[in-house]
């Protein structure tokens, strides 16, 4: 079975051979390839070509665009330093609200490093075409509006709304900011499923449970998440296409927002049991994770890599009769870091092929053998 259709099979709960293995593998790719951090994150045809090659030492199904963090911050202005062997950093933009006001939603086809991540995507369709599931990149509306001022003045501000020593006016800005941030987003993804990107994707992290607390991530990041996947929604549709949301850390406070945010398919953090995941989310919720990226994928045993990876497939996928069985791929709870042994990064395949067989006997009822 071709990696692309047992990623979709999975997600449809369809008939599939094995648990697809997808491991958040962004800036880890560059050293199977040989070449620099700045070489990769700055070259749409390297991030291709190096996820291409550790992809077929692997064997895993899914080839992801993603590097760094600030390549769409660039495009609203924001000076960032790019280095030969690191990602890059960033200076806040604005240090005041009203700052924002000429702020326009950039163009994903032409400002900063946006062009880099579509021509990373274009160049894994040509290479692949439809064997290969590829995941593309994105950032989320809160992020990026809190990378414009800094993420410590961002969450001051939000604290001076929430004791009210904030202006009407100001409030009003910040709603609009999260708008234009909104309207980025999405521009950015629809230029990547224009491109054949089947997982579209949008971290959100500073939206993090660690970061805010529920009720601000109810008022100031849960109205745009649901306006950037409702507007996906039907695109994603019409394309066959899967939106997908990673927001790192202990997010079980506001797990079901994430869900009821209208995205297809959630990323579980490490933190996070993926049993607990599964029950709380149900059994129709396509859910991938969650590998710890250091513990168990950087510095564990491939012994190790494989029991837990048999576990977390045992825990994560769904096999209710009325769900079907499926809705979920192996993936790690966060970016695989630098260095992380390929060997290691095999045992996550290795595992999904043996637990095939696993699954036969309810497969049968359920749709996989
Ligand atoms: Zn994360």
């Amino acid at each position: 079975m071709k990696s692309r259709d047992r990623v979709l099979a999975a997600l449809h709960a369809e008939h599939y051979d094995r648990v697809p293995v997808g491991p958040f593998i962004g800036y880890r790719a560059a050293e199977a390839v040989g070449i620099s951090l700045r070489d990769y994150y700055t070259n749409g045809k390297n991030i291709a070509r190096a996820q291409y090659a550790l992809q077929q030492e692997v064997g895993h199904d899914i080839m992801i665009t993603a590097a760094d963090t600030y390549y769409i911050s660039e495009a609203f202005g924001m000076k960032t330093r790019h280095y030969e062997n690191a990602l890059p950093t960033a200076l806040p933009l604005f240090s005041e609200l009203k700052e924002t006001r000429s702020l326009k939603v950039p163009d994903p086809e032409h400002d900063g490093r946006m062009p880099v991540y579509l021509e990373a995507a274009d160049e894994m369709k040509r290479l692949v075409g439809d064997d290969i599931c590829i995941r593309g990149t994105g950032t989320g509306p809160f992020s990026l509006a809190a990378y414009l001022f800094g993420e410590a003045k961002f969450l001051m501000m939000l604290a001076d709304f929430e004791s009210g020593n904030s202006s009407a006016e100001e409030e009003k800005l910040l709603h609009t900011l999260l708008e234009i941030t909104s309207d980025t987003t999405i521009a950015f993804l629809k230029a990547q499923i224009d491109r054949g990107v089947d997982l579209i994707y949008m971290g959100d992290s500073f939206a993090s449970a660690e970061m805010i607390s529920p009720d601000y991530y109810r008022k100031y990041a849960f109205p745009y998440h649901k306006k950037v996947f409702d507007t996906m929604f039907p695109i994603c549709r019409e394309r066959g296409a899967f939106t997908l949301l990673h927001i790192c850390g202990d997010n079980r406070s506001v797990l079901r927002d994430f869900q009821a945010a209208g995205v297809d398919i959630i990323e579980i953090d490490q933190k996070v049991d993926i049993g607990f995941a599964r029950t709380l989310l149900g059994p129709e919720a396509n859910l991938i994770g969650n590998l710890d990226p250091s513990q168990t994928l950087l510095r564990g045993t491939p012994d190790e890599v494989y029991s837990r990876s048999r576990e977390v497939i045992q825990k994560g996928v769904s096999v209710d009769e009325g769900a079907g069985a499926g809705h979920f791929i192996l993936g790690s709870g966060c970016f695989v870091p630098t260095g992380t042994p390929v060997e290691n990064l095999k045992q996550m395949v290795r595992a999904s092929r043996d637990l095939g067989n696993g699954f036969q006997v309810s497969g049968q009822a359920h749709g996989i053998t």
